[in-house]
C-alpha cells in the first residue's frame, strides 16, 4: 500500500464501507467541504466489503426496506425511485404493505451515484490506520497512524467505521479447516463455494444467510441437512424486530442498563429467517423429494471419511445424529462479533483501558469511546460495535441514524455555517433524480417477500 502525504481534516473516518459514504454524505449535506473530510480504508468502492459478502451468500434483495438508502435526506425512498425509473406504482403499493425490498443492484447503483457525485473518492487515503492518539493540545485532536506506525495527519473528530470482525465457525469446525484434507469442504455462508449436484451438505444455521443456502444447494441439485441448535428459531424478516428502528423503540433500548441491553440484544438478534416465495418453494420441493432434511444438535468433531467429510452430531435436546458422512459443512454463524476482533480497537482498548463487557465496547449513547469522545472533539463508533446503543445499528438505517448524529454534533462544535435549507433541497433533488436515471435501465429486481 502506498504510503499517503499526511492530511489534516475535521472530521476522519477510519473504514471505507456503507458507513462511511453515509458520515461522508450526510457532512456534505450539511455544508462541510470535501477538504474537511477524510476517509481511511484500501476499497476504491464504498460498496464492495458488502458486495463481496452479498455475492457469495447469492443476496438478490435486500431485507431491509425502502427507507434504508445512501440520500442524505429521507426521500426519495427505493420504491419512489423505483416507481419514477420504472413508470410503476406496484412498489408503492407494495411499500405501503411492508412487502418491498430495494433489490442489490439497485442499492448498489444509488450508493455509487452518492459516493462519485459528492466526491467520497477525492477524500479517501487508501491505507489501514494502526493506531489513534488523543492529543489535547493545541486543542484537542487525534493523531493517526497507519499500520507501519507511518503518520497519517490529525482530525479533529473521528468516526470508526470499521465493520466486521473474521468470520467464526464453532470450535470443532475450525480445527477441523486446519487440515488440509477437508478445509476446503467447510466454508462459510458468506465465503465463495460451489454444491456438486449430488453432493451432500450439512448447512449450520436457521437464519437469513442459512435458509439462503438452503436453496443454493437444493438447486444446484444437492441435498442438505439443515443443522441447528434449538428446536424453535424465532421468525422475524428484519435483523431486530420492527419497533426497534424507530425512535421510541431506540429510546427505551437507550434507558436500559449496558448489561441488560446486551442480554437482550443476545435474545433479539438471533439472525433472520424470513419465509420469502422462492426460497420456499424450493425447500418444499427439495423435503418432497427427500434432499431436505431438518436436524437438531451441534458438530462436535469432523474429520476426513469417505463422502469427503465425516462430522459427529451430538444434542442436547434429544437423541443424536452420531456420525454422518457429508460432502461439506456450510456455517452460517457469520463474523465474530467482539469488538476485541478488530485489531485497531483491540489496541486502543488495551492502551486506553476502554470497558468491554462480553465483547463489548460500553460506547456512551451518543456512541461515542468512553474516556476519549468529548463534546468538542468527538470519537464513535457506528456499525455492528454500536449495536449495543442502537440495536439495528449494523443496518443501513441504523448507520444512518448513527452518522447523521455524529456529524450533527461535528457541525455545533465547529459552528458550522452550512448550506442553507434551499441549497440541501437542491443537492437532494440532484442526487435523487441521478440515482433514478441510474436505476431506469436495471431490470427490477424480483421481490421475494
Ligand atoms: C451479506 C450481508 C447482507 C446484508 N444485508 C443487509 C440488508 O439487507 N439491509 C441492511 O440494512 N443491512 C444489511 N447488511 C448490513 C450492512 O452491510 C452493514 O450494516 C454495513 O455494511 C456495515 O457498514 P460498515 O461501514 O460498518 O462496515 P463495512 O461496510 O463492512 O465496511 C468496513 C470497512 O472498513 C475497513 N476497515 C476495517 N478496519 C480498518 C482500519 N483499521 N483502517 C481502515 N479501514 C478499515 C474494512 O476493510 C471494510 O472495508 C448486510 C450485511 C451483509 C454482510
Amino acid at each position: 500500500m502506498p504510503t499517503s502525504a499526511p492530511r489534516d481534516s475535521t472530521i476522519a473516518v477510519v473504514g471505507d464501507g456503507f458507513g462511511s459514504l453515509l458520515v461522508h454524505a450526510t457532512a456534505m449535506y450539511l455544508g462541510f467541504s470535501p477538504d474537511q473530510l477524510t476517509i481511511y480504508g484500501p476499497s476504491a468502492d464504498p460498496v464492495s466489503t458488502y458486495h463481496r459478502h452479498a455475492h457469495n451468500l447469492g443476496q438478490t434483495v435486500l431485507r431491509s426496506e425502502s427507507e434504508s438508502h445512501f440520500l442524505p435526506a429521507d426521500w426519495p425512498t427505493f420504491a419512489q425511485l423505483d416507481a419514477v425509473s420504472h413508470r410503476s406504482l406496484r412498489p408503492l403499493l407494495r411499500s405501503i404493505r411492508r412487502k418491498y425490498n430495494p433489490g442489490v443492484l439497485e442499492i448498489l447503483t444509488e450508493a455509487r451515484v452518492v459516493a462519485q457525485r459528492l466526491g467520497w473518492e477525492q477524500c479517501r487515503v487508501p491505507t489501514r490506520v494502526g493506531w489513534l492518539q488523543r492529543e489535547e493540545r493545541p486543542d484537542p485532536h487525534f493523531v493517526l497512524y497507519d499500520e507501519r506506525a507511518g503518520y497519517l495527519g490529525r482530525a479533529r473528530h473521528v468516526m470508526l467505521a470499521l465493520g466486521h470482525g473474521p468470520l467464526s465457525f464453532p470450535a470443532p469446525l475450525a480445527r477441523a479447516r486446519e487440515d488440509p484434507r477437508v478445509s476446503d469442504r467447510i466454508v462459510q455462508a458468506y465465503e465463495a463455494k460451489r454444491y456438486a449436484p449430488g453432493g451432500r451438505y450439512i448447512v449450520i444455521g436457521a437464519g437469513i444467510a442459512s435458509v439462503n443456502e438452503w436453496a443454493n444447494a437444493l438447486a444446484a441439485g444437492a441435498a442438505v441437512i439443515a443443522l441447528r441448535r434449538n428446536p424453535s428459531p424465532d421468525e422475524q424478516d428484519l435483523n431486530v424486530p420492527r419497533c426497534l428502528f424507530e425512535a421510541r423503540g431506540i429510546d427505551l433500548f437507550q434507558a436500559l442498563p449496558f448489561e441488560d441491553r446486551v442480554r437482550f440484544l443476545g435474545e433479539v438478534l438471533r439472525g433472520t429467517a424470513p419465509r420469502r416465495r422462492g426460497w420456499r418453494e424450493t425447500i418444499e420441493e427439495g423435503r418432497r423429494s427427500g434432499r431436505f432434511e431438518e436436524l437438531i444438535g451441534e458438530i462436535d468433531a469432523a474429520e476426513a471419511g469417505p463422502a469427503g467429510l465425516r462430522v459427529h452430531v451430538g444434542s442436547e435436546h434429544g437423541p443424536e445424529a452420531g456420525w454422518l458422512d457429508v460432502t461439506g459443512v456450510v456455517a452460517g454463524t457469520g463474523f465474530d462479533r467482539s469488538v476485541l476482533a478488530l485489531p485497531l480497537m483491540r489496541r486502543l482498548v488495551e492502551h486506553y483501558e476502554l470497558p468491554v463487557h462480553e465483547g463489548r465496547l460500553r460506547l456512551r449513547s451518543n456512541c461515542g469511546v468512553p474516556s476519549l469522545d468529548r463534546p468538542e472533539s468527538r470519537l464513535c463508533m457506528m456499525g455492528l460495535a454500536a449495536n449495543n446503543v442502537i440495536p439495528h445499528g449494523d443496518t443501513i438505517a441504523g448507520l444512518k441514524y448513527v452518522a447523521r448524529r455524529f456529524v450533527g454534533d461535528c457541525a455545533r462544535a465547529e459552528r458550522l455555517r452550512g448550506r442553507g435549507v434551499l441549497d440541501r433541497f437542491a443537492l437532494q433533488l440532484s442526487l435523487g433524480l441521478a440515482a433514478a436515471e441510474a436505476i431506469r435501465p436495471l431490470r427490477p429486481s424480483e421481490q421475494i417477500a
